[in-house]
């Protein structure tokens, strides 16, 4: 399947465009029409939720939001056609997430993990 700019454009809840799918990958893990419009909707959602998490200190809101996110990785994975795995998700990109992005970028994928303790979403909250 031949994929179009319009086609791997993510847009989201405003309709603004804010990334792009990987077209190589696309066409790599043979993603079907259905899955792309899958793979578009649920970067929509997560972009609503990203958002909501710039909007908000609520520690109990973040959290939740971050669950969500989960949520929503673990089925981007599945409808990439990859294995449903948590080692893989990029959870210290997230907004008010204060844990180290490079720590963690280069353990991706070990299952290891570096926290920062006074981080509202992941750390002890002391
Ligand atoms: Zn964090």
């Amino acid at each position: 399947m031949k994929f179009t700019v319009d086609d791997i454009t993510l847009v989201d809840h405003n309709g603004k465009a804010r990334s792009y799918l990987n077209k190589s990958l696309l066409e790599k893990q043979n993603i079907t029409t259905g899955g792309l419009d899958k793979l578009k909707e649920l970067h929509t959602k997560r972009y609503r939720l990203v958002d909501a998490m710039e909007e908000t200190d609520d520690v109990n809101l973040l959290k939740f939001f971050d669950n969500c996110i989960t949520l929503i990785d673990f089925e981007l994975q599945e409808t990439w056609g990859f294995e449903k795995d948590s080692k893989f998700h990029r959870w210290f990109e997230l907004p008010k997430c204060r844990c180290p992005v490079m720590d963690n970028l280069d353990r991706l994928g070990t299952g290891y993990h570096i926290i920062n303790g006074s981080c509202p979403i992941h750390g002890g909250n002391e």
